[in-house]
């Protein structure tokens, strides 16, 4: 397979790790808690002072337990970093400055609470908290960057560009574009919806990750 090249993975980088810096360095201090489930090792940072981080903090051991549990393939270090302080998105980083894979998570203050957006994570889903479900969505993206292959993940006239078909089964928010459609696609299988056959097609056509993948 052909590799991305090193201008464009430069160009990335400041939107990538670098994002990822300016994330953690808003807050002033972490308390550290390791998980381990299966071949993954988290490690969850919560601030201190954060009445909601026990609370974040359960709903991530369940995301990465329902996802080992179903049988994809989440492995290594895996790091999910929970703002309490300040504003922050939810989203998944994928490269460090060498390009080595990693899969570090960031997880906003709003996460517990309804945001304007649709989003699977903002619907009703017994049994799985909010938390859970944006972090199985994050999980997602990180499974889909290593099933699609950087080429396809991030480089120019990648197949990933553009709107996705079948979004509104999911949500309007898997209509922001392909990737969002795959990590929304695999939020609501993990938590045990059924997509249509013409989704579950659209999902394997843009490499989203696949149980033992
Ligand atoms: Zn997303």
């Amino acid at each position: 397979m052909a590799n991305l090249d090193d201008a464009r993975k430069a160009a990335l980088l400041p939107s990538e790790y670098g994002s990822f810096l300016r994330f953690i360095g808003q807050s002033k201090g972490y308390q550290v808690e390791s998980y381990q489930y299966g071949k993954c090792q988290a490690k969850i940072y919560t601030e201190p002072g954060d009445k909601g981080g026990a609370k974040k903090s359960e709903g991530i051991k369940h995301a990465i337990k329902t996802v080992i549990s179903n049988g994809y393939a989440l492995r290594g270090e895996v790091r999910v970093y929970c703002a309490m302080s300040f504003e922050a998105q939810n989203r998944a980083f994928h490269r460090d400055p060498g390009w080595n894979s990693i899969c570090y998570i960031t997880l906003g203050k709003e996460v517990m609470a309804a945001a304007d957006r649709d989003s699977i994570s903002q619907q009703s889903h017994p049994g799985f908290e909010r938390e859970t479900v944006t972090c199985i969505h994050e999980i997602g993206h990180h499974l889909h960057e290593l099933s699609a292959g950087d080429v396809e993940f991030w480089g120019t006239g990648s197949s990933l560009s553009g709107r996705p078909v079948n979004a509104a089964e999911l949500s309007q928010y898997a209509g922001t574009n392909k990737k969002e459609f795959v990590a929304e696609a695999f939020a609501a299988m993990n938590i045990g919806r059924k997509l249509s056959a013409a989704a579950m097609k659209e999902y394997r056509d843009y490499n989203g990750p696949m149980i033992g993948g």
